[in-house]
């Protein structure tokens, strides 16, 4: 037996990680937040968040979390700041393997988030939260009467496309091919909406940024011909999919073919004692408070197998 074992590691400290830590924590639990790359989660790249339940006049993405995280502490929350290079859960307790050091948990909750895919443009980058998104629910709201691209031809594209016509004059969906990989259905509610131009067989060469680095257009490619052109647009939402960050633990608890953990019954994973909440296992919602929500779930599934094990004070 290692000389020190944790009753809850979280591993990820978004909406998801640090709502469970809260949870955990108000329980007693010391549990301990692996950071992650990214403290705070995606949330922390975003700017005005105006969904999440409670703040009525909307409240800054990076605040949020940081009002998260001081929860967590106040209740006791051990925070390490490391990222993790592989697991063994396995055993119990479970192993964690960080970069800098070793740490050892009878339950383990994961709550990696996901990355939204992006096209590798240097002026995608640059633009990113100057006009160029990749959350329209997000980010829909500011652009009123305005002219969009959303880049992708799957239900994420059709979706945000679709959601965007409430805010915008016109959205041009641009897709590298000449057929849709969305659903029939979210495919004919796009075709349908007058607001909605396809662009096909096509992809974005640059993103055009003004002086300001606001968005003013893009240079659109014609994949098959090759000819460039520019079409001036104020946003672009790029709509490729999402990446689950579950590398470290694949091999260890199920994932689908597109690499989200696998739940079986509330948040348990194929390994025993080991939880997943939020986007590393959701791919349909995608929301802070949806991730919020799971994490919490979590947090009481982890708490109970814990009482189980006769380990809960
Ligand atoms: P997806 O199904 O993987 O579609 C990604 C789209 O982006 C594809 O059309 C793909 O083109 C395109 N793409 C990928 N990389 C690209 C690149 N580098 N440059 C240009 N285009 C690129 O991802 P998703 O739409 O996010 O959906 C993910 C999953 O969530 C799916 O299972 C979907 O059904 C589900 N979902 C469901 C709903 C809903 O039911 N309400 C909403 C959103 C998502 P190709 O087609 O050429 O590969």
């Amino acid at each position: 037996m290692p000389s020190e074992v944790h009753k809850v590691v979280i591993i990820g400290s978004g909406a998801a990680g640090l709502t469970a830590a809260i949870y955990a924590a108000r329980a007693n639990l010391n549990p301990v937040v692996i950071d992650g790359s990214l403290p705070g989660g995606q949330l922390t790249t975003t700017t005005d968040v105006e969904n999440y339940p409670g703040f009525p006049q909307g409240i800054m993405g990076p605040e949020l979390m940081e009002n998260m995280r001081k929860q967590a502490e106040r209740f006791g929350t051990q925070f390490v700041f490391d990222q993790v290079a592989s697991v063994d859960f396995k055993g119990d307790p479970k192993k964690i393997k960080l970069n800098q050091q070793e740490i050892f948990s009878r339950t383990v909750i994961i709550a990696t988030g996901a990355a939204p895919k992006l096209l590798g443009l240097e002026s995608e980058k640059r633009l990113m939260g100057r006009g160029v998104s990749t959350c329209a629910t997000c980010d829909g709201a500011f652009f009123k009467g305005a002219d969009l691209v959303v880049v992708g031809g799957g239900d994420s594209a059709m979706e945000e496309g679709t959601f965007l016509t409430k805010f915008a004059k016109k959205i041009y969906v641009v897709h590298r091919r000449d057929q849709l990989r969305a659903s029939k259905i979210m495919q004919e509610r796009a075709f349908k909406n007058p607001k909605i131009e396809f662009i096909w067989n096509s992809t974005l060469g640059e993103i055009l940024g003004s002086d300001k680095n606001e968005v003013t257009g893009v240079r659109l490619k014609h994949l098959q011909s090759g000819e460039e052109k520019d079409l001036p647009v104020q946003g672009v939402f790029v709509a490729i999919g999402h990446t689950p960050n579950s590398a470290p633990f694949v091999g260890q608890i199920d994932t689908d073919d597109q690499g989200y953990i696998i739940t079986l019954k509330g948040t348990q994973t194929t390994a025993p004692g080991v939880y997943a909440a939020g986007d590393c296992v959701d791919h349909t919602y995608r929301q802070a408070i949806t991730a919020a929500g799971m994490g919490c779930m979590a947090a009481l599934d982890a708490e109970r197998h814990l009482a189980n094990l006769g380990l809960d004070d």
